[in-house]
C-alpha cells in the first residue's frame, strides 16, 4: 500500500492536484468493493483508506456472517483480501486521511491529511462510523486505562480480569463473547430487560459461563480510587428504582451503538438528522457524480455485506455518471 509520507512527518506540506476519475474516501468493506468495481471499469480508482485499513470490520476477531467464507475469518484477514483483490485490478491505495472537500463545481477537489490535492471527476463516500460514547463521568479520563470500545483490540489485557460490557446489541454480544477468552467474568450492562441483539448471540451469551447480565442499569460513573489511574469500579443504576450501587471491575466496554463520520461533509450533501447521508438506492448523494456507501449512508443494516454491495452499487452508478458526463 502507498504511504503519503507528508501525512506521516505530519508536514501538511502542498503538493501539485492529482486528476482521478474516481476518487474513494474509505478503506472498510464499502471503500474497496467500490475501488474493486471501479477498478474492473478501468477507472484506475485511488482509494483514501485512512491509517487502519479495513474500516469496523478489521476490529472484529471473527467474521462468520460473510457469505463464501464458511468457517469465517478475521476482519484483517478480509480487509486484506479485499485490498489485493481491487488492486489486481489497478486500484491504488494511498494511506491518507481526507479532511476538506468541494463539491461546488466539477472536478471535485479533495485534500488531505498528507497535503494531497485530488482532482476527481467522481467521488465515492465509504468514511464509516465510529463507536458511541456513554458520555458519564471518568470515561475520556479512563479510555485506554481499562475504559475500551473494541473487545478484539484491548481483550488481552484483561486475562484473568473481571470487566464490564455495555450495551444489548450484537456488538455487545458479539465482543463480550470474545472477552470470555481472556477474563474471568464478563458482566452485560443493559439499560433494558430485554437484549436487541439476534437469536443466536443471545443463545450463546446466556449459555456461557463466564457471562452475567444486569438489567434495567446504566452506568453513571467510570472511576477508581484516588492515584490509582485505572478503572476499579461503576456506578450503576437501576433505571426503574434508581437505586445506585458500587460495582467493582477492571474494565468497561463499551458497544453502544456508533456514529456517522460525517462532519466533513457537513452542509455540502444532504444528511438526516444524526448525520447519515441521505442517497438514493443508486448511492447517489444529493451532488451528482458523489456517491455514498457503507455505514456513512446505512444506520440501519451496518453488516459487512451489506456495504460491500452498497460500495458496488455505488462504484457501478459512478461508471455510468462518467460515461454521459465526461
Ligand atoms: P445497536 O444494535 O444500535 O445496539 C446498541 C445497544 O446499546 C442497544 O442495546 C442500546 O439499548 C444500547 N444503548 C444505546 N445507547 C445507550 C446508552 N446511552 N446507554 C446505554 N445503552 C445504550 O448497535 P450495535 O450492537 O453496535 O450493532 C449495530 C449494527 O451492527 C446492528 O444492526 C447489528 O445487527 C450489526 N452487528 C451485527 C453483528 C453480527 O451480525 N454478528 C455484529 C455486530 C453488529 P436499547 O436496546 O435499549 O436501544
Amino acid at each position: 500500500m502507498e504511504l503519503n509520507l507528508s501525512s506521516m512527518s505530519g508536514s501538511g506540506g502542498s503538493s501539485e492536484p492529482q486528476d482521478v476519475p474516481v476518487l474513494i474516501i474509505g478503506g472498510g468493506p464499502a471503500g474497496l468493493s467500490a475501488a474493486l468495481y471501479a477498478a474492473r471499469a478501468e477507472l484506475q480508482p485511488v482509494v483514501l483508506t485512512g491509517m487502519e485499513l479495513g474500516g469496523q470490520a478489521a476490529l472484529t476477531h471473527i467474521i462468520e456472517n460473510y457469505p463464501g467464507f464458511p468457517e469465517g475469518l478475521s476482519g484483517p484477514e478480509l480487509g486484506e483480501l479485499f485490498k489485493q483483490q481491487a488492486e489486481r485490478f489497478g486500484a491504488r491505495m494511498v494511506m491518507d486521511l481526507a479532511t476538506e472537500v468541494d463539491f461546488s463545481e466539477r472536478p471535485f477537489t479533495v485534500k488531505t491529511a498528507g497535503g494531497a490535492v485530488y482532482k476527481a471527476a467522481a467521488v465515492i463516500i465509504a468514511t464509516g462510523a465510529t463507536p458511541r460514547h456513554l458520555e458519564v463521568p471518568g470515561e475520556v479520563e479512563y479510555t485506554g486505562k481499562g475504559v475500551s470500545y473494541c473487545g478484539t483490540c484491548d481483550g488481552f489485557f484483561f486475562k484473568d480480569k473481571e470487566v464490564v460490557v455495555v450495551g444489548g446489541g450484537d456488538s455487545a454480544l458479539e465482543e463480550g463473547l470474545f472477552l470470555t477468552r481472556f477474563a474471568t467474568k464478563v458482566t452485560v450492562v443493559h439499560r433494558r430487560d430485554e437484549l436487541r441483539a439476534g437469536a443466536i448471540l443471545q443463545n450463546r451469551a446466556f449459555e456461557n459461563p463466564k457471562m452475567d447480565f444486569v438489567w434495567d442499569t446504566v452506568v453513571n460513573e467510570i472511576a477508581a480510587e484516588n492515584g490509582s489511574g485505572v478503572v476499579e469500579h461503576v456506578e450503576l443504576k437501576n433505571t426503574k428504582t434508581g437505586e445506585k450501587t458500587k460495582f467493582d471491575t477492571d474494565g468497561v466496554f463499551i458497544f453502544i451503538g456508533h456514529l456517522p463520520n460525517s462532519g466533513m461533509f457537513k452542509g455540502k450533501l444532504e444528511m438526516d438528522d444524526a448525520g447519515y447521508i441521505k442517497t438514493n438506492m443508486h448511492m447517489e448523494t444529493s451532488v451528482p457524480g458523489v456517491y455514498a456507501a457503507g455505514e456513512i449512508a446505512d444506520p440501519h443494516f451496518r453488516q459487512v455485506i451489506t456495504s460491500a454491495g452498497m460500495g458496488a452499487a455505488a462504484a457501478i452508478q459512478a461508471t455510468h455518471f462518467l460515461e454521459e458526463n465526461s
